[in-house]
């Protein structure tokens, strides 16, 4: 291990982040990592736990916890509850954390959802991803929309009073009021918080598979930069700001606390398979496979698979790439602190060219894209990245 890794400390309270591989179902677009073979969950929970020993004076404190997957509901409410409380018990959480669980509809009844409140769970994300019954076939989630209804529901009766909802868009045939019926269907539940992505064809996924033999068209990106431009007319006009490309929240407040601390390059730690850690200038992730990472524990070792030095070339170009996402964009002091120059006399040039084209916007020590911006995001970011000296 190297002496960094050993050594995460950093005063900035870091985002603690739980991974449970375990799906009903592989969704045939999706590529993160989880398996359908639930057989090895009660050992994955006994791993964790050694993993939460292993880690316990890495960071030094925590302000943000997320379980995410996977389907962290697919766990027993037992064993979710074992592992909130060894976090609590091993970590050093600072008051006032967020803490969110990531559950499925189908996967949980109105029972499971009073239980994670009342063990602390105070923020939940919904894997909604659509309230038509074709689109919920077509993505082959488990849920039908009246599970998908039922759950938020249930989740409000349980004293849930932040919650999101994803959904998923730029389906191939979807048009243009088809998702924007979708999307008052889900503005109409009242959530605080929604993530719309758009489907992508990772490689490797059953559906890229049938992008490439012709059983599935992407739709136009005229269509997709439409539907986008919608979305955040769409669900301004219900309450909700963009403050991140795909996240909409309907307060400063009610932002995702865990997700920001990605996107602002603060620390973060990772547990369970494929979880990533970072704490600047490393990052390091876990095996992604249950089963090594299961062997790895019973033997007392950590189930690193690889880490990086990043260097201050690779760490400036992800800060402007994830700075560019954010509706605040990059904080030009923290940016200066960082990398001991300023956003200006790197990118002046760009950002004043942009500016006057009406894709960023500079001012309060911050520069942002605009809406249209937003739209060219990878181009925007990357011409800044060719700047870099
Ligand atoms: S439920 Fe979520 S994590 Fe599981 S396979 Fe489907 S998209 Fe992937």
């Amino acid at each position: 291990m190297s002496p960094a890794a050993q050594n995460l400390k950093s005063h900035e309270p870091a985002g603690l982040y739980i991974h449970v591989p375990f799906c009903r179902n592989k969704c045939p677009y999706c590529d993160f990592y989880s398996t359908s073979d639930l057989s090895l969950q009660s050992d994955f929970v006994e791993a964790l736990m050694v993993e939460i020993n292993l880690t316990a004076d890495r960071i030094k404190a925590f302000d943000t916890i997320y379980f995410g997957g996977g389907t962290p509901s697919m766990l027993t409410t037992e064993s979710l509850q074992r592992m909130l409380a060894a976090v609590r018990n091993k970590y050093n959480i600072s008051p006032d954390p967020e803490i969110t669980l990531e559950v499925n509809p189908g996967t949980v009844s109105a029972n499971q959802l009073a239980a994670y409140r009342k063990m602390g769970f105070n923020r939940l994300n919904i894997g909604v991803q659509s309230f038509q019954a074709e689109n919920l076939a077509l993505l082959g989630r488990i849920h039908d929309v009246q599970q998908a209804t039922d759950t938020i529901l249930w989740a409000r009766r349980a004293g849930f009073d932040n919650l999101g909802l994803d959904l998923i868009y730029a389906l191939p045939d979807q048009t243009l009021q088809l998702w924007e019926k979708d999307l008052q269907q889900a503005a109409n539940q009242g959530v605080e918080h929604l993530s719309c992505y758009t489907l992508t064809f990772e490689s490797g996924t059953k559906m890229a598979q049938d992008l490439r033999q012709g059983r599935l068209r992407k739709p136009p990106e005229k269509l997709v930069a439409d539907m986008m431009a919608l979305t955040v007319d769409r669900l301004a006009d219900c309450g909700y700001h963009r403050y991140e490309v795909s996240n909409f929240a309907r307060s400063t407040a009610l932002r995702s606390r865990h997700n920001q601390k990605y996107w602002s390059s603060a620390p973060y730690l990772g547990l369970g398979p494929s979880a990533h850690s970072w704490v600047e200038p490393e990052r390091y992730w876990n095996k992604k496979d249950v089963a090594a990472y299961i062997a790895d524990l019973g033997s007392d070792r950590l189930p690193i698979d690889g880490r990086e030095q990043l260097e201050r070339r690779q760490m400036i170009t992800e800060t402007v790439f994830l700075g560019l996402r954010r509706a605040d964009g990059i904080d030009g002091a923290r940016f200066a602190d960082r990398f001991g120059v300023s956003v200006e006399a790197l990118f002046g040039d760009a950002i004043r060219r942009f500016e006057s084209e009406g894709y960023l916007t500079s001012g309060g020590g911050r520069i942002a894209l605009t809406g249209r911006g937003m739209l060219l995001l990878d181009t925007i970011a990357a011409e800044f990245v060719g700047l870099i000296n």
